[in-house]
């Protein structure tokens, strides 16, 4: 039951990059552009999330965080056809603000907690330079405490950020700064950058982690989620 497992992203090259997929009792972040495929992959997830995978993983129920209004049970629906699962099933397997249900309060069943995006209120509710160490002081509370939640439950936990609009680190060459500062990167564990490319495709990153090489791979987001 405490055994670590990993979910599929959707894309085997991507899959790879992780060394498998998004891992339990870990912190995994995205960031990236707008349009990059940070929702598109975070819905992918609720739906691999729900199948069997390696070491004996059953698959599980996923708590969705919408901070930005962008989960769509359709795009849901789309995604569990791609895998031939039950669209009802699947949708009835994830707890979005709007879809609570009694049966969801049921311990040790949640595999997955998405929180799409984990910054957007705290730059509207703290802003300007002023703000900053009290913003960064409840950043760091609230990725403490997921944290611990991934490690006492055994879930996955994984986070969408988003990028600084610093035309410096543009002219610096590296235009893919996560925003959150040293709060955000010292408490994920693994960090993704994603950005688009030329006819459609994207790429997903290593942007830095304890354990995985600084590999980039190629993937894209299709009706039935991401793929290669
Ligand atoms: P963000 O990183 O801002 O969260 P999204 O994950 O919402 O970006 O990605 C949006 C992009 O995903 C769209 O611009 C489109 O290219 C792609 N997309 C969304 N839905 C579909 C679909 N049904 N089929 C193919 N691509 C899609
Ligand atoms: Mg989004």
């Amino acid at each position: 039951r405490n055994q670590i497992f990993k979910l599929s992203t959707g894309s085997k090259a991507f899959d790879k990059l992780l060394d498998g997929g998004i891992e339990s009792m870990a912190i995994t972040e995205v960031f990236g552009e707008s349009g990059s495929g940070k929702t598109q992959l975070s819905h992918t997830l609720c739906v691999t999330a729900q199948m069997p995978g390696p070491n004996g993983y059953i698959g599980g129920k996923v708590i969705f965080i919408d901070t930005e209004h962008t989960f769509r049970t359709d795009r849901l629906r789309s995604i569990a056809y791609r895998f031939n699962l039950d669209e009802n099933t699947v949708l009835e397997n994830i707890l979005c603000a709007r879809a609570y249900t009694s049966e969801h309060q049921e311990a040790g069943v949640f595999k997955l907690l998405i929180v799409d995006s984990i910054i957007a209120h705290f730059r509207v509710d703290y802003y300007g330079r002023k703000e900053m160490a009290h913003r960064q002081h409840r950043l760091g509370q609230l990725m403490a405490c997921l944290q611990k939640i991934s490690e006492e439950y055994n879930i996955a936990i994984f986070i969408t950020n988003q990028i600084t609009s610093n035309l410096n680190n543009l002219e610096q060459g590296d235009p893919q700064q996560p925003v959150g500062g040293n709060i955000l990167a010292h408490a994920s564990t693994t960090r993704i950058s994603l950005r688009k490319v030329l006819n459609g495709k994207r790429i997903a990153k290593v942007y830095d982690s304890p354990n995985l090489a600084a590999n980039e791979v190629e993937f894209t987001v299709t009706s039935g989620g991401i793929d290669d």
